[in-house]
């Protein structure tokens, strides 16, 4: 045998064919129809040889244990060790909802940057591999920023990120400290996301959410895939996921579905459940009115879901009224009492998003659109340490004493008569 024949094939990315007027083309840096300008997806080969469970589970706890169904042919090149984050047992927030049973998928720990854009920049970074592009960025509200900067500089690439002006400090700081240009843009995440769109053209680089868009969504359905494997090969009756742009949650709905297809998994897709913030929740409000996706101006604290015009809202809205879900959105002193009955109750501690799932979830099940059957995931999507400033004011004062006994002793009574919580 030749070296090259034992060598692993050549990545390459698959193609593209139209989600609208499913009109096909080669595989490029491109998201959207040129017949139609609708959005690409990647097209997987029908006849492709699919792994069973035992197979799977015997690869490497990584989201490429599941590459049959990323948007690629041959072996991935970077960001390997991206995925497989735990799926936590909460016993205390199932008494909370007055649900039957209820865990955390903890992306609270992704690696290498602490929430789930670490999973579509995998697959994106591998996406700008194929094509050869030495340069990625982003659109980001600041945790795709982390993740791009965070993936970039490991694998040696030049990365631009965009970001709207007003970030939080551990957004902008978890970006620089990777040596990515990090830009500040005056305006919203939409302002943001229009830029970056004539800067894909204007310069070739790959940008994940926008030209590498295809390829990019497709790492979110790893969510599902883990979820399923987690549990035994079997799907919870129930999901609450955060939207920011709907992707997350439009994938969530075709992972599960692929694996039911595959017949790895059986019953039907769980029920998606949507989570935004009241001051930027256009999905939400498309879900109880139906009609047409109106825009919003974000004004919340929950600044990793602000996104005012989502690319993927109508797909998310269409998903979570198929599979007979429901979407609600929670104020911003709600999803800071999330983060905190979160940490309380699960021991996870997540940004804002986390807290807007978290309280979304206790408003669903007060609504009765969960029940005392139902078995329910959420989605914590990004760690609380990114967004300390949201929460900090809101917790007891520590006390400061002298390195007494007396003084600890005097802390037990109080304590005793004056519970913190
Ligand atoms: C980006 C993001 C999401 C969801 O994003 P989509 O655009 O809807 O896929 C959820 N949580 C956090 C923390 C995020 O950063
Ligand atoms: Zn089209």
């Amino acid at each position: 045998m030749t070296q090259a024949s034992i060598a692993s094939p050549p990545l390459t990315a698959r193609p593209l064919r139209c989600r609208n007027c499913g009109a096909e083309r080669a595989a490029a840096p491109i998201a959207i129809c040129e017949e139609c300008l609708g959005p690409l997806d990647p097209v997987y080969d029908p006849g492709r040889p699919l792994p069973a469970r035992e197979t799977i589970a015997r690869r490497a706890p990584s989201l490429w244990r599941y590459k049959e169904w990323l948007p690629f042919d041959g072996d991935p090149v970077w960001s390997l060790d991206t995925g497989f984050t735990p799926l936590v047992d909460a016993p205390a927030l199932a008494r909370r909802f007055g649900v039957a049973r209820v865990w955390v998928k903890n992306d609270t720990v992704s690696h290498p940057s602490l929430s789930f854009k670490d999973r579509v920049v995998a697959a994106a970074i591998n996406a700008a591999a194929a094509f050869g592009l030495d340069t990625i960025g982003c659109a980001s509200t600041g945790n795709l920023a982390n993740a791009v900067a965070a993936h970039a500089a490991r694998a040696g690439l030049t990365a631009w990120i965009f970001i709207p002006e007003e970030l939080e400090t551990a957004k902008v700081v978890g970006t620089s400290v990777y040596g990515s240009r990090l830009v500040r843009v005056r305006g919203t995440y939409d302002d943001v996301n229009r830029l970056c769109a004539q800067v894909a053209d204007r310069f070739g680089w790959g940008i994940v959410n926008v030209n590498l868009r295809p390829y990019y969504g497709e790492g979110s359905k790893t969510v599902a895939y883990e979820i399923a494997e987690q549990l035994g090969w079997r799907f919870p009756s129930a999901v609450v996921a955060p939207m920011a742009g709907g992707s997350l949650l439009t994938k969530l709905r075709k992972g599960f579905g692929e694996f039911g297809a595959a017949g790895l998994v059986a019953g039907g897709v769980p029920r998606l459940y949507g989570a935004q913030a009241s001051g930027c929740a256009p999905i939400v409000r498309l879900v109880e009115r139906g009609g047409e996706l109106q825009p919003e101006l974000p004004r919340t604290i929950c600044r990793s879901l602000a996104i005012g015009n989502p690319a993927d809202g109508a797909f998310a809205a269409r998903a979570i009224r198929e599979t007979g879900g429901w979407a609600a959105a929670v104020g911003d002193a709600e999803l800071v009492d999330g983060i905190r009955f979160l940490a309380q109750d699960a021991g996870v501690f997540a940004e804002t998003a986390g807290g807007v799932t978290a309280a979304a979830a206790l408003a669903l099940a007060r609504d009765g659109r969960l029940g005392p059957e139902d078995e329910v995931v959420l989605c914590v999507t990004g760690h609380g340490l990114k967004t300390l400033e949201a929460v900090g004011n809101a917790l007891p004062e520590a006390p400061v004493i002298a390195a007494r006994l007396r003084d600890v002793t005097t802390l037990v009574e109080e304590e005793r008569t004056w519970p913190l919580r």
